[in-house]
């Protein structure tokens, strides 16, 4: 089994990571934690973009179960010589990895690579395509701050077009019952968008308010806005919020730019932003995909 989308898990598979996930959050707050579920196992990461938190939390969610665990140097590797990225997944798949996982700048990377490899494989983010744990992590962070997820009014505001985040996010927590408000700049509205994207209706009544970094990277041309214009118009600031929900929360993938899509000081007020427990979560719900998917290796 691959996780390359949202639509490659089961109802059931759903269900099974939210509830592990939030297992592996408790656990992960022990001082020691010393699981061996994937012990003699071996996990590759290959991330052919930019990455600070998921990288990281899939070598600590692969350590934490007791896999020996790889990263491909991307910069050093072959693929700066001219190799395919196919080649490189036949070459990877040689060594017998036994669960790859891969972030690529081409949407529809970690499908191909799938179909080369003999493990299961990982969708870590694939250009404006999907970032599947990001999203799983998200509902999990939802639901153990509020206990459910169905009936909540989830505004995903920002740049809807080019984020993954997005994409995944969408189909997971629409799945999960929750009501969903989207909104964004005109000009980062996928194409087929229906509404006006208003920002100020989106968060009125929200209990989550979920934001997301301009795309600049997948972007042909400036997104031209002058500083302070873009918060102003459709970013996250304590007058926008005050109309939310008593209760409401905040939410950011990371990384975030502070004064852009953010005011810095909604990210930081402890008592409404979940974005540092998204992270903690992040390594909880990894520990839980790398667990399900492997399971079926492991089995006699
Ligand atoms: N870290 C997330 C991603 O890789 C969000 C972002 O970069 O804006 O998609």
């Amino acid at each position: 089994m691959d996780l390359i989308s949202i639509d490659s898990l089961s109802d059931s598979d759903i269900a099974t990571i939210l509830d592990e996930g939030d297992r592996w959050f408790d656990y992960n707050r022990q001082p020691r934690r010393n699981a061996d579920k994937l012990d003699g196992l071996t996990i590759v990461n290959a991330f052919f973009e930019n990455s600070t938190r998921t990288l990281l939390s899939f070598e600590i969610a692969a350590n934490r179960l007791g896999a020996q665990v790889v990263t491909m140097q991307v910069e050093m590797s072959s693929i700066k010589k001219g190799e395919t990225l196919e080649d490189t997944a036949r070459t990877l798949n040689a060594m017998r990895p036994d669960a790859l996982i891969i972030r690529h700048g081409l949407s529809g990377a970690p499908s191909s690579i799938a179909s080369i490899m003999d493990c299961p494989v990982i969708n870590a983010g694939d250009g404006s395509g999907e970032h599947p744990t990001q999203a799983l992590l998200d509902a999990a962070t939802l639901r153990r701050r509020f206990g459910r997820i169905a009936g909540l009014k989830v505004a995903i505001c920002g740049d809807l077009k080019h984020s993954r985040v997005a994409h995944s996010n969408i189909k997971l927590l629409t799945r999960l019952g929750a009501e969903l408000r989207l909104a964004g700049p005109p000009e980062l509205l996928p194409d087929d968008f229906q509404g006006d994207g208003s920002i100020d209706a989106a968060v009125d009544g929200a209990d989550a308010v979920m934001m997301l970094r301009i795309q600049r990277e997948r972007l042909d041309e400036e997104f031209g806005d002058a500083p302070g214009e873009y918060l102003d118009r459709y970013g996250l600031t304590a007058a926008r919020i005050a109309k939310a929900a008593p209760d409401v929360v905040v939410m950011h993938p990371g990384p975030i730019n502070r004064g852009v899509e953010i005011d810095g000081a909604l990210a930081d007020d402890p008592t409404r932003s979940l974005i540092i427990l998204q992270v903690e979560m992040g390594v909880a719900v990894r520990m839980a995909c790398l667990d399900l998917l492997t399971a079926e290796r492991l089995s006699p």
